[in-house]
This record gives structure tokens, C-alpha cells and sequence, in this order.
């Protein structure tokens, strides 16, 4: 069982998480946070299998992954 926690308010909507999620688990959101970016999201968290990816290449450590 892997849980990903992502804080939105640190995201600057670079989308490299996106991009190097091998499952495709993230996407943009649909809203914006306090600093004006659409945030990453977790649209498909069931298909995550914890690989760590996000964690690794966000530059601005919004990520927690709990396995
Ligand atoms: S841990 Fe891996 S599979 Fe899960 S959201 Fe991050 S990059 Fe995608
Ligand atoms: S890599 Fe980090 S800063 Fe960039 S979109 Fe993903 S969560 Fe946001």
C-alpha cells in the first residue's frame, strides 16, 4: 500500500512530476493555489506503485510518499 501527499501550496506547476510518472498517476488541477499555479494532482492514485519518480525530480520537495 503506497500514499503519495503532495503539497500544493509548494508546487509551481513545472510539471516534471507529470511527466516522469511512469504510470501516469499525476496530472494538472483544475484550480490554482495561493501563488497563482495549477498544482499537480493525483488523478489516478490507485495505479501508483510508490516508484518514488515525483519525489526524485520535484525541485521544490512537494512531495511525501509513504509505503
Ligand atoms: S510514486 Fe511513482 S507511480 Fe506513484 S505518483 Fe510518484 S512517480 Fe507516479
Ligand atoms: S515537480 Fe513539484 S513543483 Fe513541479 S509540478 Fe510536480 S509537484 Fe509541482
Amino acid at each position: 500500500m503506497t500514499k503519495v501527499e503532495i503539497n500544493e501550496e509548494l508546487c509551481k506547476g513545472c510539471g516534471l512530476c507529470i511527466n516522469f510518472c511512469p504510470s501516469k498517476v499525476l496530472n494538472y488541477a483544475d484550480y490554482t493555489n495561493n501563488k497563482g499555479y495549477h498544482p499537480a494532482k493525483l488523478i489516478n492514485p490507485e495505479k501508483c506503485t510508490g516508484c518514488t519518480s515525483c519525489y526524485l525530480v520535484c525541485p521544490d520537495c512537494c512531495f511525501e510518499i509513504y509505503r
